[in-house]
């Protein structure tokens, strides 16, 4: 398989090529899934926990969109738990997002020895005041979920300034929105169960990063600890990949129009999307995404008024995740590990339906909330 850390295609024309079997007459146009966990000997990959033709296809794609080499895990969190386990423990400290998503503090709070600090992305020069010479710069943009955009560019010469390393989780924006080791970041990290596969239908993660020996040291930890990805989920995943681009042009299209909706409706205290002018990450996500993504999030006034509307809407999913091709919102602070979110937040995760069935589910809901609220 080709591993090429540039390409003069658009991502659109990448997630559609990329990874597939070479064109050989005879061949398939798709990489089938490969259920088999031992191949007949004598081969270097005998072993189903250390080779899958199913990994390798679905990872090319991956590493063809973000510019760099993928490997894949079972889930998000086995991906980080990984990258932690080979490249962050032992450092003198990490600096994470005040507003990252739970189950990441949880992990990297729980590391042994590991000196965490908390501080908003948004301020470049706050967080590489909190970095360690060495240390580790674990940044999502924009976060989960108050949607806040880090400056990766910055970051990124204050963080090698420093001898550290930069992380980017760019599972909310996904690469056809944001490509961060083109601006600089060592290492992106994916959620694949989010946009990438985004049809809430499996599990997946993913690292990527140009530097080679992470590459090396991410597949033999794969390989012994054993968080492989199923060949099933890799074609699923691949197969979610070929319209990444439609699928997250049209929920990004939907989020404007929803957000710009929402920030006029007299229930909303707030809308968090950097797509709106008034937001405070609008420029410098204007200046480094190629739009402002499909995920947003929205303050009601009480907890009472987000649970009406979830509850009301009848095309929305009320449920947690996102990056599916179907709409979904929850209150986010019912979560353990959200404790420090509003009370009132929705998180929103826009799909591909028409935005006007949308808005019609949503602005029931917010009238249910405000009648309900008297
Ligand atoms: C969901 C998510 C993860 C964890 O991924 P899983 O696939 O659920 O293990 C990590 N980071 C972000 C930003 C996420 O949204």
């Amino acid at each position: 398989m080709p591993m090429s850390h540039s390409s003069s295609h658009t991502r659109a024309t990448v997630a559609v090529a990329a990874g597939r079997p070479d064109r050989v007459p005879g061949n398939p146009l798709s990489q089938p899934p490969e259920f088999a966990s031992v191949r007949h000997a004598p081969t270097p990959s005998e072993y189903g926990r250390y080779t899958n033709t199913s990994f390798d296809a679905v990872e090319a794609a991956i590493g063809a969109l973000e510019g760099g080499t993928a490997v894949v895990f079972a889930s998000g969190m086995a991906a980080i738990s990984a990258l932690v386990e080979v490249a962050v423990r032992g450092r003198p400290g990490l600096v994470q997002p005040l507003d990252g998503y739970h189950g990441t503090r949880a992990l990297l709070d729980a590391t042994t020895g590991l000196l965490t600090d908390s501080v908003d992305v948004a301020n470049t020069e706050a967080f590489l005041d909190a970095l360690p010479i060495g240390g580790v710069a674990w940044v999502e943009s924009p976060t989960n979920p108050l949607i806040t955009v880090a400056d990766l560019g910055a970051l990124a010469d204050g963080v090698a300034a420093k001898d550290g390393m930069l992380v980017v989780d760019s599972t909310a924006a996904s690469p056809v929105v944001q490509r961060p080791l083109e601006l600089g970041a060592d290492v992106v990290v994916h959620s694949v169960t989010k946009f990438l596969a985004g049809h809430s239908d499996l599990l997946m993660g993913a690292v990527v990063t140009r530097n080679e020996q992470l590459v090396e040291a991410l597949r033999a930890h794969r390989g012994l600890h054993g968080a492989i990805p199923g060949p099933m989920d890799c074609f699923l995943a691949l197969r979610g990949i070929r319209t990444l681009d439609v699928r997250v042009q049209r929920g990004q299209a939907n989020a404007l129009e929803l957000a710009r909706r929402l920030d006029a409706h007299p229930l909303v205290q707030r809308v968090h999307y950097p797509g709106l002018p008034t937001d405070p990450g609008h420029e410098v996500a204007t200046r480094q995404m190629d739009g402002y993504g499909a995920l947003l999030s929205f303050v009601l006034p009480t907890a009472e008024a987000a649970d009406t509307v979830c509850a009301a809407a009848e095309l929305i999913v009320y449920a947690t995740s996102l990056g599916g091709v179907e709409s979904s919102m929850e209150r986010r602070n019912r979560q353990p590990g959200e404790e420090a979110t509003h009370p009132g937040l929705i998180r929103l995760s826009v799909g591909i339906e028409d935005v006007e069935d949308l808005w019609a589910d949503l602005s029931a809901g917010l009238d249910a909330a405000a009648d309900a609220a008297g």
